[in-house]
């Protein structure tokens, strides 16, 4: 699959150069990608090792609708047999293409810090790292370090309480995992993150209380929908989604 539109509410479509990877950490037991490897082994030639889709790699320069695309849904980009020159390919196709905007989110937080200075930071690039219990809060202090204009966290699925330190940090996206061995979510814990977001003034996402299928446990937190994004979303909304086709067509 070399993009799919998606039913994940932070984000419209996929765009996966790399495929497969390794658990690292308690969010990885019921690894979303791992599972669809699974249930549709042929469209996985190599199972669930870490490959290289070279030919995937200028995908987005076709899409002219301006989108926010996540990177690597199936995969982890900072995974260690991602070679740096295949990541730079990727960062360079970010920056060609300033119409959409592009999300990567990674477990790997050390290679993450370790190459980020080597690699150029387009602005249409949104840096995330994932943490699922509190003891995963130090990826933050490493994310905090890397020069992407958006720096976000998934809290997803949420497997305990966080106190958090969202300096530096513009987006917390929340969410309950799902499945059959869904392990359920204390709503108080979500309640405290959105809490510590509105007292440092970022962006607050709950994606999904969770249960047997993500739908289940329903999308309310307190009685409202919390569908906050980045300020600069609504700049890149403005610039691109207003009719700027014209010059997509002469970056493209
Ligand atoms: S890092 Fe992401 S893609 Fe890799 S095993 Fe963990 S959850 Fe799955």
């Amino acid at each position: 699959m070399a993009s799919i539109n998606t039913g994940i509410e932070w984000t419209d479509k996929t765009w996966n150069p790399t495929t497969g990877c390794d658990k690292v950490s308690p969010g990885c037991t019921h690894c979303y990608a791992e599972a669809l490897v699974r249930r549709f082994p042929t469209n996985f030639p190599n199972g669930f090792a870490l490959t290289l889709h070279p030919e995937r790699l200028q995908d987005p320069l076709r899409w002219r609708k301006p989108s926010r695309i996540f990177v690597n849904s199936m995969s982890d980009l900072f995974h260690s047999e991602v070679p740096v020159s295949f990541l730079k390919e990727v960062f360079e196709t970010i920056g060609k293409t300033p119409w959409h905007v592009y999300q990567i989110l990674t477990k790997r937080h050390e290679r993450l810090l370790e190459l980020a200075q080597s690699l150029d930071w387009p602005d249409n690039l949104w840096m995330g790292v994932s943490v699922e219990n509190q003891n995963y809060v130090s990826r933050i202090d490493y994310l905090r370090q890397v020069p992407a204009k958006v720096r976000f966290l998934s809290c997803e699925p949420l497997l305990g309480s966080l106190q958090l330190d969202l300096t530096g940090i513009h987006w917390v996206i929340v969410g309950g995992e799902s499945g059959q061995k869904h392990r359920p979510m204390n709503l108080e814990w979500a309640q405290s993150i959105r809490d510590q977001c509105q007292e440092a003034g970022v962006a607050f996402f709950f994606k999904q209380v969770g249960g047997r299928t993500p739908k289940a446990g329903g999308r309310l937190l307190d009685g409202n929908i919390w569908d906050e994004m980045p300020s600069l979303w609504h700049l890149h909304i403005q610039r691109w989604e207003n009719g700027n086709v014209k010059l997509i067509s002469k970056l493209g």
